[in-house]
């Protein structure tokens, strides 16, 4: 990288430009998952879009390995990358919100708890997903799946326009009227097509929801999963519960005894009122003796900020995943056996519902592909120290081989690792050879790589 190409960046970019020596670098290298340690050579952290023109042009004059950073969550440590280019877009905050319209335009550097606090003044939220801390971009170029999915649909169900920085250098807006194959492919394809330097959504009229956990002891876990599976197909759309394998947190919220206890819980989430909440969920939260059910109005922020003083940024992270159509009795039993070995006190296995909206749109509207399957499963080893790593890594693949086989035989790209061609294809399916057609028209040379790949035709 020659020094006389980045004094020439320089005096056409109005970011910061962090390099190696700078100080900055070390913590601007970082990415959520601790276990991740990547060296870029030039960081290009943006505050527009001409700065984002400028970062593209520049990486490709000089043939740099690039990845493009939103809110640096992802698993896998697609964000950034080692020796290359990081268009980092954390400086690009700005979000309007029209009431009227009920939608949102926002800049790729937010997280999702920069969205709902502008929504939420307004009455209004996005689909989004379950932890605040994670970036839009990332999020939604994947699929988005959260609190209101059966409700609203994934969030790219509720994705209305695209800006974008394409490999050339230049700009362009998809939406369904325009670069509608773009449009298509960003709809679930993921960051292959270019840089998104801002998403338009759609809002719903989501304010205070009912939420809080029921939780039982593991010896109850096959029977609230078999209760479970019935209950999440016949429920009404605007219940949301995942089903989870935990360790209480000890903290005040929960009693003292339950403290570091292996449990099986539910997470709700409804934005129903208080009282069609109980109606329709105190069925499953009735079953069996729960250990505990608390269930109560929260503003949806707070609910999406819930879990961040939990899973704080540089935790060891290791995560598995699969798509679900149905829940045998076999595969329940595996994850008996399995979830009760959680490996450490913030490791956990989800299974999020997929069915209601989401599965009104088809196989082929968007490049997601498994709108029939019933659940994403997600299992999570997760530690603060870096000792624990090769354990919860060894648990996290164990249960996810025991599951595998009952699966519908792919995953949710952003709940991947980087787990080889054969994973990304069998996550895309059918849509796998129409997205490298999309690539090849926008990215000939496979120029943004540094994702679950989509090689073009
Ligand atoms: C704690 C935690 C909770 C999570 N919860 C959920 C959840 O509830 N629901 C859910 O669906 N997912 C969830 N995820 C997964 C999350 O969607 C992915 O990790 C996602 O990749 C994160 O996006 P990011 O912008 O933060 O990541 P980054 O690491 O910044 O980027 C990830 C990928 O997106 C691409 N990308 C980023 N920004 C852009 C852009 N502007 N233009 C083009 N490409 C871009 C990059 O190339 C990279 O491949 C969670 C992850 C974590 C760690």
């Amino acid at each position: 990288m020659p020094a006389q190409s980045i004094d020439q960046l320089k005096s056409s970019f109005r970011g910061e430009l962090i390099q190696p020596a700078d100080a900055a670098y070390d913590s601007a290298r970082k990415v959520y998952n601790g276990m991740i340690d990547k060296r870029p050579q030039l960081i290009a952290r943006c505050v527009d879009v001409a700065d984002v023109m400028a970062a593209v042009q520049f990486g490709r004059d000089n043939q740099m390995l690039t990845a493009i950073r939103g809110g640096g969550h992802n698993g896998a440590g697609l964000g950034t990358c080692d020796d290359g280019l990081v268009i980092d877009l954390s400086r690009m905050k700005g979000i309007r919100v029209d009431p009227a319209a009920r939608t949102v335009r926002v800049e790729a550097g937010c997280v999702w708890g920069d969205v709902d606090h502008a929504t939420h003044a307004f009455g209004m939220a996005a689909p989004c997903g379950f932890i605040s801390t994670t970036g839009v971009a990332g999020l939604t170029l994947g699929g988005g799946i959260g609190y209101l999915t059966r409700q609203y649909g994934l969030t790219i169900d509720n994705l209305l326009s695209v800006d974008m920085v394409l490999a050339d250098g230049s700009f362009v807006t998809a939406n369904a009227n325009e670069n509608s194959d773009l449009f298509w492919a960003v709809r679930g394809g993921g960051g292959n097509f270019g840089v998104v330097t801002s998403f338009e959504f759609r809002l719903h009229p989501v304010s205070t929801v009912n939420f809080g956990p029921t939780f039982w002891p593991l010896e109850q876990a096959a029977d609230v999963l078999r209760a479970y599976r019935r209950f999440i197909v016949d429920a009404p759309e605007y219940v949301n519960g995942f089903f989870a394998f935990l360790v209480v947190p000890p903290a005040p919220m929960f009693p003292e005894h339950l403290h570091l206890k292996k449990v099986c819980g539910i997470v709700w989430c409804c934005t129903g009122s208080a009282e069609q909440t109980e109606a329709a969920t105190m069925p499953m939260r009735t079953l069996g003796q729960p250990l505990l059910d608390h269930v109560g109005p929260a503003p949806f922020p707070v609910v999406q900020s819930i879990f961040d003083g939990l899973f704080v940024p540089g935790l060891q992270w290791y995560w598995r995943a699969d798509n679900f159509t149905e829940l045998t009795d076999e595969a329940i039993a595996r994850h008996v056996e399995h979830g009760s070995k959680l490996p450490t006190m913030l490791s956990t296995m989800h299974l999020y519902p997929l069915n209601g909206a989401a599965q009104r749109v088809g196989k082929t509207d968007t490049a997601y592909s498994f709108r029939e399957a019933l659940f994403a499963e997600v299992i999570v080893g997760v530690d603060p120290d870096p000792a624990n790593a090769e354990k919860i890594t060894t648990w996290c693949k164990e249960y996810w081989d025991a599951l595998h086989p009952f699966s519908a035989g792919g995953a949710y790209v952003n709940f991947m690792m980087d787990e080889g061609q054969d994973r990304i294809q069998a996550a895309f399916r059918d849509n796998y050879s129409r997205l490298a057609t999309v690539k090849k028209k926008y990215d000939p040379t496979n120029f943004f790589r540094v994702n679950q790949n989509i090689r073009p035709d």
